[in-house]
């Protein structure tokens, strides 16, 4: 029942027919605008109020439609919509390329830029980016040649990272094994592998080197040749793919050169809260001296593992006995996590979809002083996509703003056929200051795709899906909470190094025993016909408590500490191949740049597994997608974001994960500006220091 209207309507759901129509109208008008500033500004009298105010207002009027049409590319069942959605955002991006492609509005910009007024920060943060987006295409530096010799460079690079990634989508090459060799590898797993079509040969299954099928494998067969076996195939993979990350790596140090930076990762990081490799460097360094020691006895733990389980299984032999091969590590980790008994599927039962999402926003409730009411079928049919999706009115509780309304919050939970299948935030509505003062209020979707079915008939979460659901709300609350004037740096939008922090952060409330036992509710107690379903599956038994019981809750917090520290050091290993790759001189002189070697070099110094003899060693970096999907000179941001997080918690909620003052300052001071101030300083003026990245390794610890 719609308990209060809020005063701002649900962004309008827009059809098939007219997701294009609507593009190109809302795109033409953008057009007008440039062209009206290009042609009615005299460079002269060029001020941020002619030339740059009207392509704010024009930006912030169509974001809400164009961000409903490029959200239905993921959630719409109609195939026509999804399509249209695609072209539409292809039609997008093309437009703002012509933005930046154009000369005649640059030199307006920079004469506004060169007169330095008097700007808020934002304003002047939007003058800076918006100049920086022309430099970093050569205006100011190149002449016309060869600005188009960058872009048709950069267009080159493009199609060739589109070749890297579809030769990793399209692999499918993989091994044959009898089941003999496969001994260890649970049924049900092995039901998923193809098999031999003649009847003699009915012992034989196809493990595919895709991870989501050797990975199995590696974690379960018992036999150590099998498990070599497979490593070694799943490295051999993408031979085709080494030579054209490397030309990829060359080419882009070249067009980076071309606009005066010393290479790719200088260039990348600019634009980030890192700003440049020497910051990226000097966190590698103090990850790697925080997490060492760590990791180290860590791997001691598993070595020994190993030996042991040999020791049991005599009928095994290993030919390495006293070494940790790379094939080892999935399957002596599985054992070694299995002895702290961590029942994830009990665990589950616990946690029943919907019944979590509401205490979550319970939680957020509480802590940030909110109020969640849920809008009517009836309220919300016309403005949804689908009946599966719930619409929350948000309104603010606190004292000195009690009943402003703060925004809309979808939820789109549930997979479904040809809907996205993935787990993210998606803004709809971005707020921002009209001219008016009045504020436009935001709109943001919790879009996941969770399984419906589930054996007991009722969507659970496993510990690990509770982690994501909590990290995507977290990227939805600071959607919906912050304050900014222009939808340009509005929330999350800002970059990854630190718009993934807020969500990270809030990963930990998944740790704190007494929040899950508050968050906890066997499925059994939400619903009567789950109850009398589980009574006959028990017969004479009781129903479980309500509440997740100790054992099992302490079991699970205390698995957090489980090779977290190896964890992050094999992210450092990716994260330091990645800058090797965009940040080395080595592209333009002395011996071609060996990529292969490099792999290897790195994971033996960060994995502490031997390097294989060179025979078994392949080339994995050939399966590294995110190099060429947008992580390039990146892959370090989600180590960065991670340590803004942990020092985050650990400096203001680690002892009282639900102080309201705490919560309000992290609100008022990192969530409601969004993007719209410089990230680092935001950062530490919240916390009172620079952030540390000793804080990572305490963050690894059992909260209380
Ligand atoms: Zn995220």
């Amino acid at each position: 029942m719609l308990t209060r209207e809020p005063p701002q309507r649900l962004p309008r759901l827009i059809s098939a027919q007219e997701i294009i129509p609507t593009t190109k109208r809302l795109l033409a008008n953008i057009q007008n605008v440039r062209s009206t500033i290009a042609q009615t500004v005299e460079l002269s009298s060029a001020s941020f109020q002619n030339a740059i105010r009207p392509l704010i207002d024009i930006e912030n009027s169509t974001q809400c439609e164009l961000g409903m049409i490029a959200m239905l590319r993921y959630a719409s069942p109609e195939d026509e919509a999804r399509n249209a959605s695609v072209l539409a955002c292809q039609l997008m991006r093309e437009s703002s390329a012509e933005l930046v492609a154009r000369r005649d509005l640059y030199r307006i910009f920079k004469k506004v830029h060169d007169r330095q007024e008097a700007l808020d920060h934002e304003s002047a943060k939007y003058l800076n980016q918006l100049l920086k987006d022309y430099t970093r295409c050569g205006h100011g530096l190149l002449d016309n040649d060869q600005i188009q010799l960058y872009l048709d460079k950069r267009n080159a690079i493009d199609n060739m990272r589109s070749r890297f990634n579809k030769s990793i989508r399209d692999e499918n090459s993989g091994l044959w094994f009898c089941l003999e060799e496969l001994d260890g590898v649970p049924q049900h797993e092995l039901a998923r592998f193809a098999k031999q079509i003649e009847p003699q040969e009915a012992r034989l299954r196809f493990v595919r080197n895709r991870k989501v099928d050797s990975q199995v494998v590696l974690e379960y067969a018992r036999n150590p040749a099998t498990r070599k076996k497979m490593y070694v195939s799943s490295a051999y993979k993408l031979p085709e793919n080494v030579g054209l990350l490397e030309e990829i790596a060359k080419r882009r140090h070249e067009n980076a050169c071309r606009l005066g930076y010393a290479s790719h990762a200088a260039f990348r990081l600019e634009t980030k809260v890192a700003k440049t490799p020497e910051f990226v460097e000097e966190l590698f360094e103090k990850l790697e001296q925080a997490l060492f020691p760590q990791a180290y006895q860590e791997q001691q733990v598993i070595w020994e593992r190993k030996k042991c389980y040999l020791h049991d299984n005599n009928d095994l032999t290993d030919e390495d006995e006293d070494t940790l091969n790379p094939w080892d590590t999935a399957f002596y980790n599985r054992l070694a996590k299995e002895d702290m008994r961590v029942h994830q599927e009990k665990v589950s039962e616990y946690f029943p979809l919907r019944h979590t999402v509401l205490a979550m926003l319970e939680m957020f409730s509480s802590c940030l002083q909110l109020r969640f009411e849920p809008l009517s079928q009836d309220y919300v049919h016309s403005s949804i996509w689908h009946k599966d999706v719930e619409v929350w009115g948000v309104w603010d509780e606190r004292e000195a703003s009690i009943g402003e309304f703060v925004g809309h919050l979808y939820t789109d939970l549930l997979s479904r056929p040809n809907k996205h299948q993935g787990n993210q935030n998606v803004n709809i509505q971005r707020g921002y200051l009209k001219e008016d003062g009045t504020r436009v209020k935001p709109a943001t979707v919790l879009m996941c795709s969770f399984q419906a079915q589930t054996a007991t008939g009722c969507p659970l979460l496993k510990h690990d899906n509770l982690i994501i659901l909590f990290h995507e709300l977290g990227h939805g609350i600071h959607d919906l909470l912050s304050r900014t004037s222009y939808v340009r740096f509005h929330g999350w939008s800002g970059p990854a190094d630190f718009a993934e922090a807020p969500s990270i952060m809030l990963e930990n409330w998944c740790w704190i025993g007494d929040e899950l036992k508050r968050m906890s509710c066997h499925y059994t107690r939400v619903d009567l016909q789950h109850a009398q379903q589980w009574k006959e599956d028990h017969q004479g038994e009781h129903l479980p408590p309500k509440e997740i019981p100790d054992e099992l809750l302490h079991n699970l917090t205390r698995s957090r500490d489980f090779n977290r520290a190896s964890w992050y050091m094999r992210q450092l290993a990716f994260a330091r191949f990645d800058m090797a790759l965009h940040n080395g001189a080595s592209h333009q002189d002395g011996p071609a740049f060996d990529s292969t070697a490099t792999y290897h070099d790195l994971m033996e110094r960060y994995l502490l597994v031997k390097t294989p003899d060179p025979s078994s060693r392949g080339h994995p970096q050939a399966d590294f997608g995110h190099l060429c999907a947008g992580y390039d000179a990146g892959y370090y941001s989600y180590l960065c974001a991670g340590v803004f997080a942990a020092d985050m918690f650990q400096t203001n909620f680690a002892t009282a994960p639900r102080d309201r003052l705490a919560w309000d300052r992290y609100r008022r001071e990192i969530l409601e500006p969004g993007s719209s101030r410089d990230e680092l300083e935001m950062l530490e003026s919240f916390l009172g220091h620079r952030p540390n990245p000793q804080r990572l390794l305490g963050g690894l610890r059992s909260t209380p």
